[in-house]
């Protein structure tokens, strides 16, 4: 599809071009931005000063189509969580986390994941879909309405992290738009640094990301040795740690030597002890690194359980004497499976889905 028939689907520059392409003036697109990430109106009928000709143009030829929201979930510590339509067969999940002095977005990138991490709820669906641009961006705009920013004006969303459902660096160009649109001041003027892209570890993209984006970057690491990661994170068997750590490393050095941060899920008996402690901190040292500790989230036939606390404390009281900056992460919203890892949404499996275009092409139905 034409991705200018959808207006959500356009970054800055590529509005001014949409305008400019019909003879328009080029700040046309800085009045329509405007009405749609500040004021949250995607109806060009209300968009005043726009002259008529051009809004009857406008509602006629395109439109700013948000995906809907399937359903809301809110947790007893206020996380919410939103089932986000983005096909008739396929769902992604959003995850809203208050927090004292900030609020934090959790968006998807791609409809399941392909790159099945042990221990993650999204991985064991399998893989179906990359969401277009005005998909991701869309859930930080739904996000917005309903938590009554565009009424107040002030600040709920400070914070998007990308560590929802799916592998940002596997939908590159998608996803850079997105945060284009989430740090341009005419989108949702969000800091560079308070937006995060969360990784398995797709080294190339991440050199990749270096070279156009300033945004914080997380990595999940997992386990410090290879033989441990190939079987929790299987893309280590592609980019093994040594060449995850030196895209890292590029990656720092091109944001003035900022730390990434290291998420580690806290597996009991599996990645929790003092050696895998230990060995941590070697791979570590002189990096500029964060670690984020996340105790695991279980989910039905997981295989694996979380490591005990005084395990996880133990575990970063190793970490924070060798002086790497370390915190337990808070698991939040784990009563309505909004915790990192329980995002599963609803996707369609792909054979499926395959055989049904299939069999809509030869003009049969299947059920
Ligand atoms: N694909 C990206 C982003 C999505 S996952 C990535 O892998 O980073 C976001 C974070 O949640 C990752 O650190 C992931 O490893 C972690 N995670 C996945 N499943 C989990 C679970 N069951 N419990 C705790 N953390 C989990």
């Amino acid at each position: 599809m034409n991705p200018s028939r959808n207006l959500f689907n356009l970054d800055q520059a590529a509005m001014r071009d949409y305008f400019i392409g019909m003879s328009e003036k080029h700040f046309r697109a800085e009045q329509v931005m405007k009405w749609v990430y500040h004021q949250g109106v995607t109806d060009f009928d209300d968009m005043t000063d726009l002259s008529k000709r051009l809004r009857d143009y406008l509602t006629d030829n395109t439109r700013f189509q948000i995906p809907p929201i399937a359903s809301e979930k809110v947790s007893a510590d206020g996380a919410r969580k939103w089932l986000v339509q983005v096909d008739n067969d396929n769902c992604v999940e959003t995850v809203y986390i208050p927090e004292a002095g900030r609020g934090t977005l959790c968006i998807s990138s791609q409809v399941g994941c392909a790159l099945n991490c042990a221990f993650c709820s999204t991985g064991k669906q399998g893989y179906n879909r990359n969401l277009s641009v005005a998909e991701i961006i869309g859930q930080v705009w739904q996000a917005n309405k309903r938590l009554g920013y565009f009424e107040q004006r002030s600040r709920i969303i400070s914070n998007v992290v990308l560590m929802g459902m799916g592998e940002p660096l596997l939908n590159f160009d998608n996803v850079i738009k997105a945060v284009e649109l989430m740090t341009d001041d005419l989108g949702f003027g969000l800091s560079n640094k308070r937006v995060t892209l969360s990784t398995a570890g797709v080294a190339p993209g991440i050199i990749k990301l270096s070279k156009c984006s300033k945004i914080s970057l997380a990595v999940s690491l997992h386990a410090a040795n290879d033989e441990l990661r190939n079987k929790l994170a299987p893309i280590n068997r592609t980019y093994p740690i040594h060449e995850l750590l030196a895209a890292c490393r590029v990656y720092s050095e091109a944001n003035g030597g900022d730390p990434v941060t290291f998420e580690y899920v806290m597996l009991n008996g599996i990645n929790d002890s003092e050696k895998d402690a230990k060995e941590l901190v070697k791979i570590l040292k002189g990096f500029p690194a964060k670690v984020n500790l996340i105790p695991f989230n279980p989910f039905p036939n997981a295989g694996f359980s979380r490591s005990p606390m005084h395990t996880i404390n133990k575990f970063r009281d190793i970490l924070l004497q060798s002086g790497i900056i370390t915190i337990t992460r808070k698991t939040r919203g784990d009563d309505i499976d909004a915790a990192c890892g329980q995002l599963v949404g609803r996707v369609a499996p792909r054979a499926h889905r395959l055989q049904k275009q299939d069999a809509a092409s030869h003009g049969s139905k299947v059920i």
